[in-house]
């Protein structure tokens, strides 16, 4: 390798060029680094390697690029420490890496264990060495949901923006950040890509060949049609072809009430057209009104945050995403119920299960982020009205076995009916755009059980028809 080092000062610098190569152990003994070169893919991958080196004396390093000017929206803006372009810039480097230097001294060595503590951890120590009090989204047409976030966003791929997204949900939960509006995006609800394709669509067909022309209604005789009734090959004006009078002022004699769509896959006529957004990552194509809206904000550390830069992160105990509690797995699930099994009942017990045969159908047409929410309301609404002694399990493919404990005041004559899969099925309807949900539901009296384990591959059987 043919990296130049050499002193600005008392600075110790490498200068990295595309020709020259490089390794990270060569810059950790460095002061700082110097690239010089007009290939912005080349930088590029110089910075973010160091960047998200995980050890703070590479991912720390103060970065210069010389006699290049990267592009306005560029991520590099926000992780590398200045440009040279004469002699007096290079003074500059001096002072710079010195203070950045002192402050990285102030920083705490240690990072708690957590999803994404190591990352903010980064950012944090980005931003107080560098004095950069905000973390800005940048448009990014690199990112697939279009916008980056420098300090954060290097800790990830491209295609993984959306996890940049749950690592500042994360640290804004942990009370280390605070959001400041900036933009509501709309993401694909599959796949949470930014990088969407909208056209208008046919409501018959979801063809997009489709044109709009004007309605006409002439006042004098009530006639409406489309504008093209009203044309002629010769030349500009408009005549009834009902009446066959000129027109002459639209708001006077006549106007121009709505549009009217015609379908040239289909060839049918109507009024209102769908709008629907094509994922270029995905290739999911969703309803508009079915996308994840989304905030990006530019976050300001709070005092914790502040503080947890210096005197370390103290993350609360609290799970990092929402989770339900309460729902068992399906050995723990079984080991309960064996022990309910071997246990003298005063109560009627029965063992429930049920099984959404077109979840998939309900996927495809939500996405899949709707597919995970609609199963944890049904966990919801499943847990909110069985007893404390009861249990629960499910899995992600739609298929929830519970137990059910009848107290002897509800075994009098007027039990009410048990309609858990009409009221999924309600809730379903009204949140989804009437979609109706196919739920199979079977209970059996745990009195007829031989064994839990038997039990419930019994009723799983059942559920999927095998
Ligand atoms: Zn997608
Ligand atoms: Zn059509
Ligand atoms: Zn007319």
């Amino acid at each position: 390798m043919s990296f130049q080092t050499f002193r600005i000062g008392q600075l110790f610098v490498i200068k990295i060029t595309a020709q020259s190569g490089y390794s990270l152990s060569n810059i950790m003994g460095q002061d700082a680094v110097i690239i010089e070169s007009n290939d912005g893919n080349f930088i590029r991958s110089v910075v973010i390697s160091i960047r998200r080196h995980h050890q703070p004396e590479v991912y720390l390093k103060p970065i210069f690029i010389q006699n290049f000017t990267p592009k306005k929206n560029s991520i590099l803006h926000g992780l590398i420490d200045g440009f040279i372009f004469g002699e007096d810039d290079v003074k500059g480097i001096e002072e710079k890496s010195k203070d950045i230097f002192i402050r990285s001294l102030d920083l705490h060595p240690h990072t708690p264990p957590g999803d994404y503590s190591k990352v903010i951890k980064k950012a944090m120590d980005l931003m107080y060495t560098r004095q950069v009090r905000t973390l800005k989204p940048i448009l990014d047409p690199y990112s697939i949901i279009g916008y980056s976030f420098p300090q954060v966003s290097v800790s990830f791929e491209q295609h993984e923006e959306p996890e940049v997204l749950n690592a500042l949900d994360w640290a804004e939960m942990e009370g280390l950040i605070w959001p400041d509006f900036e933009e509501k995006i709309y993401l694909c609800n599959n796949c949470a890509g930014g990088l969407l394709s909208f056209r208008e669509v046919c409501p018959h067909c979801k063809s997009s060949n489709t044109y709009g022309e004007d309605l006409v209604h002439h006042f004098p005789c009530a006639y409406i049609g489309p504008i093209t009734d009203f044309q002629n090959n010769v030349n500009d004006t408009l005549s009834c072809p009902k009446c066959n009078k000129s027109l002459h002022h639209i708001g006077v004699d006549y106007d121009k009430p709505s549009v009217l769509n015609h379908c040239n896959t289909c060839d049918s006529r109507f009024q209102d057209i769908y709008v629907k957004a094509k994922c270029l990552n995905c290739e999911t194509d969703t309803d508009v009104q079915y996308l994840q809206a989304r905030d990006i904000n530019t976050y300001k550390l709070t005092k914790k945050g502040r503080q947890s830069i210096l005197q370390g992160m103290e993350l609360s105990n609290h799970p990092n995403k929402i989770e339900i509690t309460d729902i068992q797995s399906e050995e723990t699930f079984e080991t309960l119920l064996q022990f309910d099994l071997l246990r003298k009942q005063d109560d009627r017990v029965l063992l429930c299960g049920l099984n959404i045969e077109n979840l998939n159908d309900f996927a495809t047409h939500f996405g899949g982020f709707k597919k995970q929410s609609i199963i944890k309301e049904i966990a919801q609404v499943l847990k909110g009205e069985i007893s404390p002694l009861d249990y629960l399990t499910l899995n992600s493919s739609g298929l929830f076995i519970w137990t059910r404990r009848l107290a002897k005041e509800d075994l009098s004559e007027q039990q009410t009916p048990y309609d858990i899969v009409e009221r999924i099925q309600q809730l379903v309807n009204e949140n989804f755009d009437q979609f109706n949900m196919k739920i199979k539901f079977i209970e059996k009296e745990l009195s007829e059980l031989k064994n839990a384990h038997e039990g419930v591959v019994d009723i799983k059987r059942l559920l999927l028809n095998e």
